[in-house]
């Protein structure tokens, strides 16, 4: 608004001044004309603050002495004569200000330098330009001038220093006509719009003062005025920010209109010599002005070249390389691991491939975000160059996969050593942003020995691929070598879990029920709902076979939800229809995506109640890993869980971490000890007996109820009850059976309890 209103008002002010309309008061209205833009120039840097402020200051000024000159020059009357000296006065105020002028904008097109060869390019065909024009000033303004008698010394220098200033403004302006990295926001238009006018102003000054051409005195003004108004809307415009901030690097591509004025400069030299020169002297310098410009040109051509050569080359390394880490990507890898299989075959060495995967790397993104992932990355990708020899590669071919060429090995177990190295190599914590991460990896190694023929780059890279997902199996941070057999269980996985992804839509799964048993009387207070999948060509697979596929894509939440409703749905069925029921709650195990999914608690909040239960009548089992993923996360879904009042079991307690220390953090109400401290426990002096018994004693002093897992002998039941374990689960009671069989299998485990007793 404002600018238009300035551009408006000043616009009509300048062209009344042209038209004559002011009579004598001209100089009056132009004047207020620049003081008014001074004045806006002021308030705009004032209000809008630019980053730096010294270039408008430096424009202000140079304004600021023009005007003075403007005025002083209409006081003497001395246009266009050129004898006596005290006409310099105007002269000596607004070179000066020519100076200044350039100077602040400078400090704009500064901003952009942003590698040497963009800048220099740019003005070096500003030199050209300008060379041009300065050739063009001499055979017509320079030249018949210094021929003109009469003139002082002084005089002719002034008058040469104009045309070579207008020059050295030409350069400026081009300069930030052509900065690639200035934004093309309004006050920048503003700004070259004014430059414009002055060089206009400037070429109008040249001709009246060297008598080419007879141009009115409100004419001269005119250019001068508008520059005025371009600087003043420049200031004015909101834009003006952009002039002294860092914009967005483009590509920086010649534009037409730079091209175009570098070929005209170019053909200016061959026009000229059609002009008619005088003397040996103004050929010199013309002749020395023509090679100042083909040098220049030649400048030019040599950097353009070195540019293409240079941006080249950089995209020859993106090619090539990973961008965040700066490691070879997978390109680079498999270029050079076909290069060492052929050299192989020749020297009958060995190569090895490790195909590096980071344990568990998205819950690092999910929980601490992008930013704190990429920064590990990289710490990640230093350690393993690093811990690798000088002439292994190691290469990020994406996400949180690394592959490694080892060249030269003599056999597997070198092999092996530097998968060791490298995993050993990731076990000091990474310090991130002042947190500290603990980061394993699970690793697959395949070798091809020089005499296998069959040994390709691709078919390393599936069995590297292959042996790493069975060291995720094999219970992550780990490190599995690729055999024949692997590939046939990797095809089969492979397909079950596609087929996995239509076992919910087709009621492939059910649940089957076990029984958890009180002691000593062996009544059942609970029973576990345990998932089954009956497969259309494979029959009944076990969950230990599908359930780690589902949790490793998404499948899990779909099947976890499928379950917990199901379960849910059964056990208040049961209720319902079996009296003798009505006091046992059921089991279901939760994995952890279902447990940080936001979405839980409300989820066993709809279930129950959808299917009137209420929350004492169901447990949820969770094994500790999955607590311990992300321990605060964990607390706070366990408290409202509990808050519901569902019971919160920690399945196969023992099996991992065996932390008592964490239980505390937890609402945890029952442990679910794991199966392997049960199989030794009927034997004499069994250590795993004094473990249970340490485990049942410190459950006891946190309020905490005991099953224990796998019970498969009475011996083993018996044994578990003199240690006080509250209650049991295991084949001996009762295997996990279908749903129509469970209200008889509990009827009659009530009363074979009090056989059990009794006997
Ligand atoms: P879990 O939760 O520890 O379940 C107990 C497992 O031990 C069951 O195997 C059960 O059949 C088996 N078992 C019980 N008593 C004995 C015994 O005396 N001897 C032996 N050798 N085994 C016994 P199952 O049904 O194959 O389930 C395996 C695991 O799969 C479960 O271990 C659980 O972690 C997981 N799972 C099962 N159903 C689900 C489910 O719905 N969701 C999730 N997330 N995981 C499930
Ligand atoms: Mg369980
Ligand atoms: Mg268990």
């Amino acid at each position: 608004m404002a600018t238009i209103a300035y551009l408006s008002v000043g616009g009509g002010v300048a062209l009344a001044a042209a038209a004559g309309l002011f009579g004598p008061w001209e100089p009056v209205a132009l004047f207020c004309l620049g003081l008014a833009t001074l004045a806006a120039l002021v308030v705009s840097v004032w209000v809008w603050r630019p980053s730096r402020v010294w270039p408008w200051a430096a424009i202000a000024v140079a304004l600021a002495l023009f005007l003075a000159a403007g005025i002083a020059r209409s006081a003497l009357h001395t246009m266009g004569d050129l004898t006596e000296s005290r006409a310099l006065l105007p002269d000596l105020l607004a070179l000066p200000g020519y100076l200044l002028l350039a100077g602040g904008l400078l400090g704009f097109s500064r901003q952009g330098v942003r590698g040497p060869h963009r800048q220099s390019s740019v003005v070096l065909d500003g030199l050209i330009a300008a060379l041009a024009f300065a050739a063009i000033a001499w055979v017509f303004a320079i030249q018949p001038l210094l021929l003109r008698q009469g003139a002082p010394l002084s005089v002719t220098l002034v008058m040469i220093a104009y045309p070579s200033l207008s020059s050295f403004m030409v350069v400026v302006t081009l300069r930030i006509a052509f900065n690639p990295d200035q934004e093309h926001v309004p006050a920048y238009w503003f700004l070259l719009a004014g430059m414009t006018f002055m060089f206009v102003g400037d070429v109008a000054y040249l001709l009246a003062d060297a008598n080419l051409a007879q141009i009115r005195a409100q004419f001269l003004d005119l250019p001068y005025a508008l520059a005025y108004l371009g600087a003043g809307a420049a200031a004015i415009h909101v834009s003006m920010r952009k002039l002294t901030e860092l914009g967005r690097q483009r590509p920086m591509g010649a534009s037409r209109l730079r091209v175009a004025i570098v070929a005209v400069a170019l053909v200016i030299p061959a026009l000229l010599t059609l002009a008619d020169h005088g003397s040996a002297a103004d050929r010199a310098v013309l002749c020395l002005l023509m090679l100042a410009m083909t040098a220049a040109a030649v400048l030019r051509i040599v950097q353009a070249l070195q540019t293409a050569e240079s941006s080249e080359a950089r995209l020859v390394h993106q090619a090539h390389h990973d961008s965040l880490t700066g490691l070879p990507n997978r390109r680079m890898m498999e270029q050079h691991l076909s290069q060492l299989l052929d050299r192989t075959a020749a020297d009958s060495t060995s190569v090895a491939l490790l195909y590096l995967d980071l344990d568990r790397f998205k819950l690092i993104n999910d929980t601490h975000g992008h930013g704190h992932g990429d920064e590990l990355l990289i710490d990640v990708a230093q350690r393993l160059r690093t811990s690798v020899r000088p002439t292994d590669l190691v290469s990020r071919i994406g996400g949180d996969e690394f592959m490694i060429v080892l060249g030269d090995v003599v056999g597997v177990f070198q092999a092996l050593d530097l998968a060791d190295r490298l995993r050993a190599s990731l076990r000091a914590p990474f310090v991130v942003r002042g947190m500290s991460f603990y980061v394993s990896a699970s690793i697959g190694l395949a070798f091809a020995s020089g005499d296998d023929p069959a040994a390709t780059t691709e078919a390393l890279v599936r069995d590297a691929d292959t042996a790493m997902y069975q060291a995720k199996d094999a219970g992550r941070d780990a490190v599995a070598i690729y055999d024949e057999s692997m590939r046939a269980r990797m095809t089969e996985r492979v397909e079950l879990e596609r087929d996995l992804h239509l076992a919910v839509p087709l009621n492939q799964l059910h649940l089957v029920y076990q029984p958890i048993v009180r002691l000593p009387r062996g009544t059942v207070v609970g029973l576990e709902a345990l998932v089954r999948w009956s497969h259309p060509k494979h029959g009944l697979i076990m969950p230990a076979r599908f359930i780690p596929l589902a949790e490793e894509s998404e499948l899990i939440s779909e099947i976890g939800a499928w379950v917990l409703e199901e379960a849910v749905r059964q056990f208040a069925a049961w209720r319902r229809q079996a009296p003798h029921m009505a006091d046992l709650y059921v089991s279901v195990n939760l994995s952890g995506a279902q447990l940080h999914d936001d979405r839980i608690v409300d989820r066993v909040a709809d279930a129950l109640a959808l299917h009137g239960l209420d929350g004492a009548s169901l447990s949820l089992e969770l094994t500790e890993s999955v607590v311990m993923e992300d321990p605060a996360a964990a607390a706070t879904s366990l408290a409202a869980l509990r808050a519901l009042g569902a019971r919160i079991a920690i399945d196969d307690f023992g099996a991992e971490y065996s932390s008592l220390a964490y239980l505390k953090r937890f609402p945890v109400t029952t442990l679910k000890i794991d199966k392997s401290f049960v199989d030794g426990i009927a034997a004499e002096d069994s250590p795993d007996a004094t473990l249970i018994a340490t485990i049942v004693a410190m459950a006891r002093a946190l309020d905490i109820a005991t099953v224990a897992e796998g019970v498969e002998t009475s011996a083993q039941a018996e044994r578990l009850t003199e240690l006080g374990c509250d209650a049991v689960q295991g084949f001996l009671f009762s295997r996990p059976v279908e749903v129509d069989q469970v209200p008889g299998v509990v009827a009659s485990l009530g009363r074979r309890g009090l056989r059990l007793v009794s006997g």
